[in-house]
C-alpha cells in the first residue's frame, strides 16, 4: 500500500464513528444513511427461499445468470439503453466494489480523477489506493450548484476519468439534462472515462428525472455506470450492487472485481432479482413517500436556525449550522448526540480540505417519519439557546 493509501484508509470511517456515537448516546441516528425497515417483504422472503432451495455456494464472478438479465432489462425500461445480460453486466459486493474496481482498474499512478466536491469519502480512498490524484471541482453555493466550466477547467493531459455522482451524496444535487450533456461533451473532447455513481437513481423528487449518462449518445462506449439495491430496496446490509458498461470495459472491472471479493451473496442476489421484478408503482411510491420525509426534515431543520439545501435528490440534506453559532461541522457532529440525543455527519470528511466545509453538516430522512420528528423534537429541545 503506498503512504496516500494507507494516510485515507488508517482513520476509522466517519459513518462507523458516528453511528458508535449514537449507540453510545441513544441517539436518534440521522447520520450513516440506513433505512430503519427493508423494501417489500416479497424480496426478503426471495432471498429466505433462495437460502433454502440450496443456493449457497459461490455464484459466478459476473452474477448470477437472472440478475444480470434483470440489471439489463432495468437499464432498458427506465432509460432505453440496450445492455447485453452476458458481457455488459457485473453484480458486485454493493456500489462501493464496483466503484473500487473501476477505479483499480483503469487508474495507474499518477492518473488523475476528477470529482465534484463535496464527494463521497470512499472516492477519495480508492483513487488514493490506485495510486492516483483526487481532483475536485467545487460545486458552488449557494445550493450546491454545478459549474460547467470549472468541471472544464479542472482536466488535463493526465486526467483519466471523471467519476460523477448524481444524485448527488452528499449534497442532494441532481444533474439536469442539459448538465449531463456537458459533462459528456467535456468527456468526449478529452477522452476521458466516465464512472457514473447512480446508486440514488430512483430517488429524485419535485417532478424531476434522472438522467444516466451513459444514455447521452456516444457515451456508451466509456462510461461504467453504477448502481445499488441496497438503496432502491431499502437493503443496504445485502451489499448487493452492479455496474454496467460496454465489454471491453467491464471485463477490466471484473477482471479486478475476482480479486476483490471474487463474488458474493448468492442468495441475495437472487433476492435482488425479486426486487428488480417490481413494478413501476414501487418506484413512485419510494419518490413520494422520501419526497414527504424530505419536506418534513428540511422544513423542521429550517424552522431550528439551520441554512437549509432542499435535496432534489438522495435522502440525505447538507444543511450549514453556522447560522446557530457552530464553525466546525465535525465538531458540531462529535457532541451531539451527547448534547441532543441526534446523530448527523460532518460534510468535513468530503473535502480534500476539511476547513472548507465550515460548519456543514448532513442528515438523513430515509428514517420514518415518527423518528424523524422526534429527531427533530430532540434538536429543538437541544438547541434552544443556540449552540
Ligand atoms: N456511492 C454513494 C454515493 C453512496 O452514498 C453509497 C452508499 N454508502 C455507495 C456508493 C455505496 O453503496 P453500497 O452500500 O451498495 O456499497
Ligand atoms: N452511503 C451511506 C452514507 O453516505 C453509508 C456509508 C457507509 O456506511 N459506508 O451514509
Amino acid at each position: 500500500m503506498n503512504t496516500a493509501a494507507g494516510r485515507h484508509t488508517a482513520e476509522v470511517n466517519i459513518f462507523t464513528e458516528m453511528s458508535a456515537l449514537a449507540e453510545t448516546h441513544a441517539a436518534v441516528n440521522l447520520g450513516q444513511g440506513f433505512p430503519d425497515s427493508a423494501g417489500p417483504v416479497e424480496i426478503i422472503e426471495a432471498a429466505v427461499a433462495a437460502l433454502r432451495a440450496g443456493h449457497n455456494q459461490y455464484p459466478p464472478v459476473p452474477g448470477i445468470a437472472p440478475l444480470r438479465e434483470a440489471v439489463a432489462h432495468h437499464q432498458r425500461h427506465w432509460y432505453g439503453i440496450p445492455v447485453d445480460p452476458r458481457s455488459e453486466v457485473v453484480i458486485t459486493a454493493g456500489a462501493s466494489e464496483a466503484i473500487a474496481a473501476a477505479v483499480l482498474a483503469f487508474v495507474s499512478p499518477g492518473d488523475e480523477v476528477v470529482v465534484l466536491e463535496p464527494f463521497y469519502d470512499l472516492y477519495r480512498a480508492c483513487v488514493s489506493m490506485a495510486g492516483g490524484t483526487l481532483v475536485p471541482v467545487r460545486l458552488h453555493e449557494p445550493g450546491f450548484r454545478f459549474d460547467q466550466a470549472a468541471l472544464a477547467a479542472a482536466v488535463t493531459d493526465r486526467t483519466r476519468m471523471l467519476l460523477l455522482n448524481s444524485p448527488h451524496n452528499p449534497t442532494g444535487l441532481v444533474l439536469d439534462e442539459h448538465e449531463v450533456r456537458a459533462v459528456a461533451g467535456i468527456a468526449a473532447e478529452h477522452d476521458l472515462l466516465v464512472v457514473a455513481d447512480e446508486v440514488y437513481e430512483h430517488m429524485v423528487y419535485d417532478g424531476r428525472r434522472h438522467h444516466p449518462v451513459a444514455a447521452v449518445p456516444g457515451m456508451w462506449e466509456r462510461t461504467v455506470s453504477i448502481s445499488s439495491a441496497g438503496k432502491s430496496f431499502s437493503v443496504t446490509g445485502w451489499k448487493v450492487g452492479w455496474a454496467t458498461g460496454p465489454a471491453d470495459l467491464l471485463s477490466r472491472v471484473q477482471g479486478v472485481k475476482q480479486y476483490l471479493s471474487f463474488a458474493a451473496g448468492t442468495p441475495l442476489q437472487h433476492g435482488v432479482v425479486r426486487a428488480l421484478a417490481c413494478p413501476d408503482s414501487y418506484y413512485e411510491d419510494l419518490r413520494t413517500d422520501y419526497q414527504r420525509r424530505r419536506d418534513l426534515l428540511a422544513d423542521g431543520l429550517a424552522e431550528l436556525g439551520f441554512a437549509v439545501s432542499r435535496p432534489a435528490g438522495t435522502y440525505f440534506v447538507t444543511v450549514d449550522a453556522g447560522p446557530l453559532g457552530a464553525t466546525d461541522g465535525l465538531r458540531f457532529c462529535r457532541e451531539l448526540p451527547r448534547r441532543c440525543g441526534v446523530a448527523a455527519i460532518p460534510n468535513s470528511v468530503f473535502y480534500t480540505d476539511p476547513g472548507a466545509a465550515g460548519a456543514q453538516v448532513r442528515f438523513t430522512f430515509c428514517k420514518p417519519e415518527a423518528v424523524l420528528r422526534e429527531g427533530l423534537r430532540r434538536l429543538r429541545r437541544g438547541l434552544r439557546g443556540g449552540w
